[in-house]
């Protein structure tokens, strides 16, 4: 192969690799994503075997047992020489092209899951992270780099607009900042995703950091917490990992509905939960449902969860909208017409994540354009895509109500559990038809359906297969499609 034709496929392998990032980053949610699947590099094809490296050994074998499936489905989907998926452990550069500086960036660059900070955002102090386990592993310098990228500088209580949907939960996020003693143990924050919570937990980290640095604090995903421990268990360095996380003054655990199943992970958590209480230490958690609604969590722990204080934040309303749009215009800098804002705000209103996206491409195609004026055409055309999607306004709910009709089931038995094939075809197609015309991600599709995200995963792919045998299967979900999107 000559050198340039190294060169090119070289680039055209990074670049299917990141558009596969941004669909497994869609199938599996951003903190799945985050965690598992963003610290992995693309190494080299050869012989049809794409190597895929993994920074740890024990992180290999997790994205083996999770995820290996659909990566080399996609790999074989978009790339026809790839035959095959190989899953290595990145040990310095031996497996790439040497000369490959954008592969030296990204990994410099990448993210582990070891976002995890101390009162005075210094990762060193954490056992764990700086101890023995990672000492043997390559990335560790990576690891130990990252604590000092969050608190998202952003997420301050003076950004956050508060409005009658969110006020208490500001209210209550506030007094935990202020006030060095504990209140309600622990207080958990529900609502559904884009509204905030995330935002609110790194005010709390900020305001501290900057009026009681001495107070120790960890803030982690539940993702994050359930790696470190099984880590730990693999490791047989528990009793480090208890240590690090009973001595602080303020434990965080975000995106708590990722805890996992039962079992020792939750077993561990709820000792850790319990001694924090007992000593008077705040516990924080955020979540996307209450505590009672919380699936595979023990009752033991959900007892002890709404035993704090449980606030949850509610959908937006026009107003929050409204001041949201024309305080992000204003750290974006932006001159933002208010019809611009009242056409946003009308439109965009499932959650702020999406209202501040639509609004960042604007302002980046008006920069783009040198500083053009933001105008109502130029919005309508920018975001026409996504406002279609939205016009269309397809809903899982729609989605399962439709397709129960057709089939002549009932929507409560799409979601039950039973397995008779008359109701679970009807329900792998519903999870099809969601994951096609909704921007849903899966795990987000399977609670809809009380199943987990791999069950989606399984029943788009089946789906997937049946349709090229099948012919009066195909035909149904395109009947199902059309009535759907009309
Ligand atoms: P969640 O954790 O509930 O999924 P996030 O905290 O990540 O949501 O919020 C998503 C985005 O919306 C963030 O960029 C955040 O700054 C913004 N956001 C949400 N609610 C507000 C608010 N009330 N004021 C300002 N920004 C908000
Ligand atoms: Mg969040």
């Amino acid at each position: 192969m000559t050198e340039e034709a190294l060169v090119s496929e070289d680039c055209s392998i990074d670049l299917q690799w990141s558009q596969i990032c941004s669909q497994l980053k869609m199938e599996f949610g951003e903190t799945a994503f985050d965690s598992w699947l963003k610290p992995l590099t693309v190494g080299e094809l050869s012989n049809g075997v794409m190597n895929i490296c993994a920074p740890t050994a024990f992180m290999k074998n997790w994205v083996i047992t999770h995820y290996s499936e659909r990566i080399n489905k996609i790999w074989e989907q978009k790339n026809q020489e790839v035959k095959k998926v190989n899953f290595i452990v990145q040990t310095g550069f031996a497996n790439r092209r040497s000369t490959d500086s954008s592969l030296l960036k990204r990994i410099s660059t990448t993210p582990t899951p070891q976002n995890i900070y101390g009162g005075n955002i210094n990762s060193s102090s954490f056992g764990l992270v700086s101890g023995s386990t990672v000492t043997s592993e390559p990335v560790k310098s990576v690891a130990n780099t990252q604590s000092t990228t969050i608190p998202n500088p952003n997420y301050t209580f003076d950004n956050f607009v508060v409005g009658k949907t969110n006020e208490f939960a500001y209210a209550a996020a506030k007094k935990v900042a202020e006030s060095k003693n504990v209140s309600f143990n622990p207080l958990f924050l529900y609502s559904s995703v884009g509204l905030g919570k995330t935002h609110l937990m790194h005010s709390i980290i900020a305001h501290i950091k900057e009026n009681t640095p001495n107070r120790n604090v960890i803030y982690l995903t539940a993702e994050q917490f359930v790696y470190k421990f099984v880590k730990a268990l693999r490791y047989k360095d528990t009793t480090a990992f208890k240590e690090q996380f009973r001595s602080v003054d303020v434990l965080m655990v975000d995106d708590f509905q990722f805890m996992g199943n039962k079992g020792t992970t939750q077993d561990e958590f709820f000792h850790t939960f319990s001694s924090l209480v007992e000593e008077g230490k705040q516990v924080i958690i955020a979540a996307d449902k209450s505590p009672t609604d919380l699936e595979g969590i023990e009752s033991r722990l959900k007892s002890r969860l709404v035993g704090g204080l449980v606030v949850d934040i509610m959908p937006t309303d026009f107003d929050l909208r409204m001041g949201i749009l024309k305080k992000k215009a204003e750290l974006l800098n932006i001159d933002l017409p208010t019809k611009v804002a009242e056409f946003l705000a009308q439109k965009i209103t499932s959650n702020v994540r999406e209202l501040e996206g639509s609004l960042k491409r604007v302002a980046a195609h008006s920069q783009l354009l040198s500083g053009k004026e933001i105008t109502l055409d130029m919005t309508q055309d920018v975001l026409k895509d996504m406002l279609r999607s939205i016009d269309r306004k397809t809903t899982i709910d729609e989605i399962q109500k439709k397709v129960a009709e057709h089939f002549n089931i009932s929507v409560k038995e799409l979601q039950s559990s039973r397995r008779a094939r008359t109701v679970a075809r009807p329900r792998q197609v519903a999870m099809y038809l969601a994951k096609q015309l909704t921007s849903r991600s899966l795990p987000e599709i399977g609670r809809k359906f009380d199943r987990d995200h791999t069950t989606v995963m399984h029943a788009v792919r089946k789906v997937e297969e049946l349709i090229v045998e099948d012919t009066s299967l195909a035909e149904n979900i395109e009947i199902l499609r059309r009535t759907l999107e009309n």
